[in-house]
């Protein structure tokens, strides 16, 4: 079934709109439990934060890997903290199959039956059995901004995206609400090159009320 629906595409210009969202865009990188983190950098080694990212408590790190895999490697893979119970690398789909690296499409932190590879960082290598994904787009909104909208959390959402003359709609995007999380829309390097995305960049969320979870 086709449904027709049209787009108020002038919203787009309304950051004050509740439903218009910046789109950020995540890079490939890295997140370390300690243990791994004493062996790629040494023991008791702490991350420098670099800069800090939109989420709440969140940093980019001075620290970067190299990611290899069976075909070529990654460098300069930057470290996200804080540091997380389980390791995790999350690659574009395009990267990954260039350095040959099974990445699947996961929620971040869901990292059973994934695939691993090589990490190497200054003060030697390890092998990880699990823990690469291609992560899903996401929309992150702290309460206060899910509220306007009724948005719960794990919500799905459907999103247009515009810049310039490219533009479409991205679909069942799963909202993070609660109150470590601002608004941004998330998504990686591929998906931002197919939607030319820059900084200036605006989605609007489609509110479907036929989606209650
Ligand atoms: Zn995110």
């Amino acid at each position: 079934m086709i449904r027709k629906f049209t787009i108020d595409e002038d919203i787009l210009l309304d950051d004050a709109n509740p439903a218009v969202t910046t789109v950020g865009v995540s890079n490939h990188h890295v997140h370390l439990c300690q243990a791994d983190m004493d062996k790629l950098f040494g023991p008791g080694y702490s991350l420098h934060p670099k800069k800090k990212l939109t989420q709440p408590g969140q940093f980019a790190a001075e620290e970067t890997l190299t990611v290899i895999g069976s075909k070529g490697m990654i460098e300069n893979v930057r470290i996200l903290g804080p540091l997380r119970a389980e390791t995790q690398v999350e690659l574009a789909e395009t990267e990954a199959r260039l350095a040959g690296i099974k990445a699947l499409l996961r929620d971040s932190g869901d990292l059973e039956g994934t695939y691993g590879c090589i990490l190497l960082g200054p003060n030697g290598y390890i092998t990880i059995d699990h823990g690469v994904i291609c992560a899903v787009t996401h929309l992150h909104l702290s309460d206060e901004e899910a509220a306007p909208l009724g948005i719960k959390d794990h919500q799905r959402v459907d999103i247009f995206i515009k810049t310039g003359d490219k533009a479409g709609c991205l679909f069942n995007i799963p909202a993070r609400v609660g109150k470590m999380h601002a608004k941004d829309l998330h998504i990686d390097t591929d998906a931002a090159n197919a939607f030319k995305i820059t900084a200036e960049s605006r989605a609007i969320v489609l509110l479907n009320e036929c989606k209650t979870e």
